[in-house]
């Protein structure tokens, strides 16, 4: 007969679909619509689940975030022009917080550029510094290295964000099933090593750390976010175990070793940094959150040992002594070095004792604040009664997310973190609005756990229509706002910086006073509570702790608590 049986033929949309597949991804965040709603239909198609959001910030703050906590990149997909213009936002938050993450987006037809085609964008020039490394697929034949080469530099040694622009001419090409099998393979193939491989730790270098530790009077160690995304806690907790030395987590870092943990110098971080005299830091940046690593928050004399996955991170800080490799590995080979001579400071050693005494004081001062029920409340007595409630929890710990200028300032003193990688909070930029993004990223990378929010409202308020999400895809998340009516506080109209025809608008800072934002959620099916008191708060959370389901607390604080920039004035 004349019939012949076509050729097996796809187009670019399900190559990447499969590409992403065999890449080991397994989520995404996005927002669809021309070109790229097929290729999220593909990619769902062969099994990742696809999770779809309002906003494409709020998508690239979760792919960014679920980066970080999973240890693959976040893959975020956008359509052209203004929605690869709203992902930059997550881009950039992932670059500045060395998070793993893939920024796709499509583009427009590559026969009409600059003509002015629908959502035309030179994007590869808009991600230019936001990315390590960013790649136009011109051809379909060429997706398979595009999106193995995006993957893997996102992990390579510092993790950040990559961009991958794929034009809508390329996403119809077709080729033949046999043909695209080939060029995966191929692709796999020729994966970069250098790329994959790990730094080597130099023997000399340990040695030369294990030698200043065993000298030291004051040893602290310190470490962040990124001996977290190493997972390097039980390599941490055989070194300070055994040696005895006290430690100080960044905000991100807490939790790798329990805050309650007998060494642990948090509540005395001013005497800890201002006196130690040789430091440890691994997986933390000497910048504005350790205060540069300068006097007069530090000793002048105090000797830095670095470990960074970063040579050039080490290389900008010029400590005493710089180690670059993966925190864990560093950890476990400093621990081997340590154990064939052992020393340990030991609970009578006058640096010990004095870090463990402070840190008590400390404690028992804040304790007396925190014991107050303050009505209408101030930020110590609800966040107090949230922490004796996720206390009460144990074991698997929610993943807390912060925001906010003093919710997450108060947050970060009272808040208990008990396990690695449960705090998500406005990192390294002080970026605000991630907070609804970070929930369902935690929601996504650690199923077993309940996610607790305790954010501001104007930190809500950035993304606040994501609650729709939080219902659609019935996620254990509980979002408890901190409504104090604006940014920093109520209207303060009464300020002497405001004259002029609008001095009796609505305040810069200020919000509508009692906004319900619990119905928010109840306006998609979702829970919400309105809590003034200690006795509606306690069982806001007991109820909602027990169910997680999609929950809205609506937390009403006084206008007048909050500090204007909380702990940050100086910066104003
Ligand atoms: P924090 O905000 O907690 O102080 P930073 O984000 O400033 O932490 O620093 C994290 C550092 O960790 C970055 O300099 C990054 O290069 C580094 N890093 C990332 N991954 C690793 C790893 N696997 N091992 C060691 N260091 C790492």
């Amino acid at each position: 007969s004349e019939h012949k049986t076509p050729l097996q033929t796809i187009d670019g949309n399900t190559l990447i679909a499969m590409c992403l597949s065999r890449a080991g991804v397994e989520k995404m965040f996005g927002v669809v619509g021309i070109p790229v709603t097929s290729l999220a239909n593909r990619a769902v198609a062969l099994g990742i689940r696809f999770i779809s959001f309002h906003n494409e910030q709020s998508a690239g703050y979760a792919a960014s975030a679920y980066g970080y906590l999973t240890r693959r990149p976040g893959i975020l997909l956008t359509v052209s022009g203004p929605g690869c213009v709203h992902g930059l936002a997550g881009l950039s938050n992932a670059a500045v917080n060395a998070w793993p993450m893939v920024l796709i987006s499509g583009s427009s037809e590559q026969g009409l550029t600059g003509r002015g085609d629908f959502q035309e964008l030179d994007q590869i020039a808009a991600v230019k510094p936001f990315s390590k490394f960013s790649v136009k697929a011109t051809d379909v034949s060429k997706i398979p290295t595009c999106v193995f080469d995006v993957i893997d530099w996102a992990l390579a040694g510092r993790p950040g964000g990559t961009y991958l622009d794929v034009p809508s001419d390329v996403l119809r090409q077709r080729v033949e099933e046999s043909e695209a099998e080939k060029l995966i393979t191929e692709a796999l193939n020729s994966r970069k090593n250098e790329l994959i491989e790990k730094p080597r730790v130099s023997n000399s270098e340990i040695h030369k750390a294990v030698d200043l530790l065993r000298k030291a009077q004051r040893p602290l160690i310190v470490f962040g976010k990124g001996a977290a995304y190493a997972r390097a806690e039980n390599a941490l907790r055989k070194l300070v175990e055994s040696t005895g030395i006290p430690f100080l987590p960044t905000p991100m870092g807490k939790g790798l070793l329990s805050d309650t943990h007998e060494l642990a110098a948090t509540a005395a971080r001013s005497l800890a940094i201002g006196k130690c005299d040789v430091a440890l830091v691994v997986g933390a940046r000497l910048n504005w959150l350790l205060h540069f690593g300068e006097p007069p928050k530090w000793s002048k004399d105090v000797k830095f040992i670095l470990v960074d996955i970063s040579k050039e991170e080490i290389e900008l800080r010029n400590p005493c002594l710089g180690i670059v490799g993966d925190a864990k590995d560093v950890l476990e080979t400093i621990h081997k070095e340590i154990k064939d001579d052992p020393f340990c400071l030991g609970k009578t050693h006058p640096w010990v004792e004095s870090i463990k005494s402070k840190a008590k004081d400390n404690v028992a001062k804040m304790e007396v604040q925190l014991a107050k029920d303050v009505v209408p409340f101030n930020f110590m007595t609800p966040m107090r009664i949230i922490r004796d409630a996720i206390l009460e929890m144990g074991s698997p710990a929610p993943i807390l997310v912060s925001e906010g200028a003093n919710t997450m300032d108060v947050g970060r003193s009272v808040l208990v973190q008990t396990e690695p990688r449960t705090r998500l909070d406005a990192g390294t930029w002080g970026t605000m609005g991630v907070g609804l993004g970070y929930c369902i990223a935690a929601a996504m990378a650690s199923p077993d756990r309940l996610v607790v929010a305790v954010e501001g409202d104007s930190g809500f308020g950035f993304s606040g229509m994501e609650v729709e999400t939080l219902v659609r895809y019935q996620l254990p998340v509980v979002v408890i706002v901190f409504n104090n009516g604006g940014v920093y506080g109520g209207d303060r109209r009464n300020s002497e910086e405001i004259t002029g025809p609008y001095k009796d608008d609505p305040a810069p800072t200020s919000f509508v006073p009692g906004a319900a934002y619990h119905t928010l959620v109840e306006a998609f099916g979702g829970k919400g509570y309105l809590a003034g008191t200690p006795d509606e708060l306690k069982s806001a959370l007991s109820e909602s702790f027990s169910a997680r389901k999609p929950t809205v607390i609506n937390v009403t604080i006084d206008p007048y608590a909050g500090a204007e920039s909380g702990r940050l004035q100086h910066k104003n």
